[in-house]
């Protein structure tokens, strides 16, 4: 993995958002370094307006990005629910390119104007970046699934890795940066999927979140004891600093994180850049 001079994430769609911007429990981070950039999941897509509007707002379209990479093929994250009916990452017309760019992707699945490439091992992907490859696990009614996690190197500062749902959990991704890395953590970002008192998701009055995408069969919630052994695990790897996701982590959850984390933590926020 290169070093790289600096990491910039900024967030397209997240739960919380800078005023003027439209949340959702759903995830779209730019990233760039001064080897390039990459988008790193679609949110919902065209499905839901996050992503159009804060998108325009930032002035982002995919002409800005060298390549794609999806976290894992959930609709929250490849283009919404018939995306993940269809195995087809979909992206708001307005976004996209007339050049065709690579689009890394864990599993088997199309993304229309793209060049699928999908991602079986570690590897390095695209601006320096790299990824974990695909960390699967067991998740009822969606079967396995395989998410990968990124993983740069900053100077100065170590490693800083970003998840999607988080759904191998943080001690299996921490576990395979440990094996492609010695350097120090400095960062983790992203979903950690902790919907302890509720989810975000509501359909037809079922919290989705707390019952899907747990690992857990849905007669079994994500419990204050799990994240507690999530919080030893973060604590245990000593990052500097934490970026939260509340899309698919509770406020109570996030609460806690933030008073229990050692590191520096902040809850990501769409329409704000972060420089890691
Ligand atoms: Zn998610
Ligand atoms: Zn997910």
């Amino acid at each position: 993995m290169p070093e790289l001079d600096y990491l910039e994430l900024t967030v397209l769609v997240e739960w919380k958002t800078e005023e003027g911007f439209i949340g959702d429990a759903a995830v779209s981070y730019l990233l760039k370094t001064g080897l390039g950039s990459m988008l790193y999941d679609v949110g919902r897509g065209p499905t839901h307006p996050a992503l159009t509007h804060n998108a325009a707002k930032l002035g982002f379209h995919l002409d800005q990005v060298d390549a794609m990479a999806i976290s894992h093929l959930h609709g929250d994250h490849m283009g919404g629910i018939p995306a993940q009916r269809s195995r087809q990452v979909t992206l708001p017309d307005a976004l996209m390119s007339p050049q065709v760019k690579s689009c890394f992707l864990p599993d088997k699945a199309e993304a229309k104007g793209f060049k699928t490439e999908r991602v079986e091992r570690p590897q390095l992907l695209t601006a320096g970046i790299a990824s974990t490859g695909p960390l699967a696990r067991s998740l009822f009614r969606y079967g396995f699934t395989e998410e990968q996690a990124l993983l740069a190197r900053v100077k100065d500062k170590g490693l800083v890795v970003l998840t999607g749902c988080g759904h191998p959990t943080i001690e299996v991704v921490l576990e395979m940066v440990g094996r492609l890395s010695s350097e120090p953590l400095y960062a983790v970002g992203g979903g950690l999927h902790f919907p302890v008192t509720g989810g975000r998701v509501n359909r037809a009055g079922i919290q989705v979140q707390t019952m899907i995408g747990t690992g857990k069969p849905p007669w079994q919630r994500i419990t204050d004891e799990d994240l507690s052994r999530a919080i030893s695990t973060i604590n245990n790897a000593r990052p500097k600093r934490v970026y939260l996701s509340g899309h698919d982590t509770c406020d109570h959850a996030l609460d806690r994180m933030t008073r229990e984390l050692n590191a520096e933590t902040e809850v990501l926020k769409a329409g704000a850049t972060y420089r890691l």
